[in-house]
């Protein structure tokens, strides 16, 4: 089979750094874009670390799905005892020529593997990200998948545990058929249909795939974006030894905001490409997943984090709706909020009554300094309009109600029953 390759990355406009990274290995036909995640420098170190020791994996002979999972294990050893690095995470979506017609795609994350064949882009590989599942469950249009603010989750990713489910597609091609590799940073900012009008308007693969980075950032750039653009040129059905001679192995290093040729010479002829052994890579239906660790872990948490801000949200509203009726020093007075306060949002005095606490029957007074009157202010003002009738003895003061509006947090009379 004959390959040429491009690849591009960018950090785009947006992210300080570039946490993607990919791998363009000619001589062993094999191809991968992995998107890191993790504070601090987490996601950088994630992707790189999974994206050499894939080729290294392939290198000494694993298949795809080998080495995909030692990748994993890669990551996940690397994260061990490093608090910096801990919970970091990464995608991987690789593509390797199995014989001389077929590429295997090798696929866990929200990267994205297209074939663009006759001028018609198709997504070759399912998204493992909460938005997707939601989607294929019908719970989400793709409409409002697109624009849905978790659509970064990731249900699957590398690093996370130490089974990794590896979804696996055979890829039968024909001369010039065009296979597309890319970060969500791509996807996220272009629709479909946009790629596709890049990807198959420019020829040669490293223009075509600096094309769609520059896409991608003309329309907001807001996350790392990388491509790497794969054309078919000659497939065969021989099996051809491997090459000893110079192997042209490139990986983006230091994301920054360096776009990386990896190809070196962007005019650089098409490549002809050892097939490795096809025992090893025999094609696989893609598995559907087992539920993984990250993915109970999104599943467990989301709902919890919900449930916590209705709850403090109701609570607050709770506490900045309801009314009590208090006393401050002598003078019943109604509060706003609830006795004692809720969650840092402690009770004010909301209206001055008049109406003097040594006034009122024994009884009365007993309700007022134990806040027994709680509801809405209409439920207050109607329970001190009682108390004024029951005051024993009319002042000649002229206590109007007032009806202004104070600010001060005296905490209630009866503190010590709150
Ligand atoms: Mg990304």
């Amino acid at each position: 089979m004959k390959l040429a390759a491009g690849a591009a990355t960018d950090r785009g406009r947006q992210r300080d750094n570039n946490e993607d990274a990919f791998l363009v290995d000619d001589r062993r036909a094999l191809f991968a874009v992995a998107d890191g995640m993790g504070g601090h420098r987490g996601g950088e170190v994630a992707s790189h670390t999974a994206i050499e020791a894939l080729r290294a994996a392939v290198a000494s002979g694993d298949g795809m799905e080998d080495a995909i999972t030692r990748a994993n294990g890669a990551v996940l050893e690397r994260a061990r005892g490093n608090d910096d690095l801990s919970g970091m995470g990464t995608t991987m979506t690789a593509v390797i020529a199995v014989d001389g017609t077929s590429l295997l795609v090798g696929h866990v994350g929200d990267s994205r593997a297209y074939l663009l064949r006759d001028g018609e882009l198709r997504r070759v590989t399912d998204d493992h990200s909460l938005v997707e599942e939601l989607v294929r469950e019908g719970r989400l249009t793709p409409e409002q998948a697109e624009s849905h603010p978790q659509r970064a989750i990731v249900t699957r990713a590398l690093g996370v545990d130490p089974d990794v489910d590896v979804d696996l597609y055979t890829l039968d091609v024909a001369p010039s058929d065009r296979v597309l590799l890319c970060s969500d940073g791509l996807t996220t900012m272009l629709r479909d249909r946009d790629v596709q009008r890049v990807a198959r308007g420019i020829s040669d693969p490293q223009h075509a795939a600096e094309a769609l980075v520059a896409a991608a950032n003309e329309a907001g750039g807001d996350d790392n974006i990388t491509v790497i653009v794969i054309d078919v040129l000659e497939v065969d059905e021989r099996t051809v030894p491997p090459a000893p001679e110079a192997t042209a192995v490139a990986t983006a290093t230091d994301g920054a905001s360096t776009r990386a040729t990896v190809l070196g010479d962007q005019a650089r002829p098409a490549v002809s490409i050892p097939a490795p052994d096809v025992a090893e890579t025999a094609p696989r239906e893609p598995r559907r997943s087992r539920v993984r660790a990250f993915r109970r872990a999104v599943l467990v948490l989301l709902p919890l984090v919900l449930i916590l801000a209705v709850a403090v949200g109701t609570l607050g509203w709770y506490a900045r709706r309801s009314y009590y009726v208090g006393a401050v020093a002598d003078e019943v007075v109604i509060y706003k909020g609830v006795p004692g306060g809720v969650l840092g949002w402690d009770p004010t005095v909301d209206e001055h009554t008049g109406v003097a606490l040594d006034r009122l029957p024994e009884a009365d007074r007993q309700r007022v300094t134990t806040n027994a009157s709680r509801g809405s202010l209409s439920t207050a003002r109607s329970f001190v309009a009682r108390l004024r009738n029951e005051a024993t003895t009319t002042t000649t003061t002229t206590f109007a109600p007032t009806t202004a509006r104070v600010t001060t947090t005296t905490k209630p009379r009866s503190a010590g029953g709150f």
